[in-house]
């Protein structure tokens, strides 16, 4: 190597170092995005995906959420039971009674799909998110833990104006 190549290759060296501590400095200066939790808080969107929560009794064990979860993380078990007829002289009722509603927070990945197939509305999401657990096994919330998440649901928005009329009737 010559005296000029050598030079000319420390030359693109020393240029590359400056060009990066420039962006490191431009970085730098800039004001931080992030902010250090939990000393600071940022408030989520009303509609942020935090917690799914369970409003028992729309739920009609139809099983729909847990079959359509692509985690399989929602474990749910029912019953039959027989009620007495709504009317005089009608048939007596079979029902189903839900025993057991979990989700495996340790493994949902917050699509959202069961909320958006139950067809009882039945789950809704809350933007509560500090549910961190130091063991990994109390991220099974169970139905009665679903169910207090539902205090916790924003109210949902007013209907558009005219979406309550059927189709076909003016
Ligand atoms: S949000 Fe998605 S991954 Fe989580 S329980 Fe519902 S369907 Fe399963
Ligand atoms: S889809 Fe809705 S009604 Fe059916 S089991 Fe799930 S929560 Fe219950």
């Amino acid at each position: 190597m010559t005296m000029s190549s050598a030079g000319r290759t420390a030359g693109k060296q020393v240029k590359g170092m400056l060009g990066g501590l420039g962006v490191t400095l431009r970085t730098m200066l800039r004001p931080a995005v992030t902010v250090q939790y939990p000393h600071e808080k940022e408030a989520p969107t009303p509609r942020a995906r935090g917690v799914i929560a369970l409003l028992e009794e729309n739920c009609t064990v139809c099983m729909l959420c847990a079959r359509s979860c692509p985690d399989w993380c929602i474990y749910i078990e029912g019953h039959k039971e027989k009620r007495p007829p709504r009317r005089e002289g009608g048939r007596e009722r079979t029902v189903s009674v839900l025993d057991r509603f979990d989700i495996d927070y340790a493994l949902c990945m917050y699509c959202g799909i069961c909320v958006e197939v139950c067809p009882f509305d039945a789950l809704h999401w809350s933007p509560e998110f500090e549910y961190s657990e130091p063991s990994i096994a109390k991220l099974l919330h169970d139905k009665d833990r679903l169910g207090e998440w539902e205090a916790t649901v924003p109210a949902a928005e007013p209907l558009e104006l005219g979406a309550d009329i059927k189709k076909g009737k003016k």
